[in-house]
């Protein structure tokens, strides 16, 4: 392990963390909704230098305000992600590959929690940015077979996910589909097995979760819970475990 790259990699990750809470910020609003630009207590503009200050303690720069996700969240959960990427993927294209794909899937994953909903103009970059590093991995070392199977894999997973959101609509949306792409080209890339290991450890997190809450009575048959996190908490774990 490159204990230098991780460090980095961490770091940067703090720093990232603090961009992708705005983004969190201003997309977790109701579909259909703008993109949030400005505090909704104080109408203060949100890329404005005061609000970035305070971004992290999850305040609004101008009123104090609560905004987004906790104080330090997202910025901590980016930076340990990173961290591990760095210590477990290698080389440093496929490395590339898994951190873009990191760096995506943690906002999406804070405002599907939020507001259930997987925004475009991130599911979008996330398959793109890891398709076009993954092709640029495999045309460095001629891995071609191993870019037919990622790609093949992300056709899968967003297959699947597309049926699922046809049967039943209310459990899993088009949202679902277009970031089970990028996961799922990530995924196959390690191997078929990664690739069902994974998006079959999404699945049972979703339902252990759901049975949680149903057993303690903090939702009933109607509550529709977000697939986005765990699908992309089941994905990450296999990139990170290698299994
Ligand atoms: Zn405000």
């Amino acid at each position: 392990m490159n204990l230098i790259l991780a460090t980095s990699l961490a770091a940067a990750g703090l720093v990232a963390g603090w961009g992708q809470r705005a983004v969190i910020v201003r997309y977790a609003v109701p579909a259909g909704d703008p993109p949030l630009r400005c505090c909704p207590d104080c109408g203060h503009r949100l890329l404005d230098a005061r609000q970035l200050g305070l971004a992290p303690l999850a305040r609004c720069g101008a009123c104090g305000s609560r905004t987004g996700p906790p104080p330090l969240a997202v910025e901590v959960t980016t930076a340990l992600l990173l961290g591990a990427l760095a210590a477990r993927v290698h080389p440093g294209l496929v490395l590339a590959a898994a951190c873009w794909l990191a760096l995506c899937s943690v906002p999406l994953a804070f405002i599907d929690a939020a507001v259930r909903r997987l925004p475009d103009v991130l599911t979008g970059p996330a398959f793109a940015g890891t398709a076009l590093l993954l092709l640029t991995a495999a045309s460095a070392d001629g891995h071609w077979h191993v870019l037919a199977r990622a790609g093949l894999g992300g056709v899968a997973l967003s297959g699947f996910c597309l049926v699922l959101a046809l049967v039943s609509p209310s459990g899993m949306g088009m949202g679902d589909v277009k970031a089970a792409a990028g996961l799922g080209t990530m995924m196959a890339w390690q191997g078929w097995t990664a690739l069902i290991a994974g998006g079959f450890a999404g699945f049972l997190l979703a339902a252990v979760y759901g049975a949680a809450l149903m057993i303690s009575g903090r939702a009933t048959r109607k509550y529709q819970m977000p697939f986005g996190p765990f699908m992309i908490v089941g994905a990450l774990l296999v990139i990170l475990t290698g299994a």
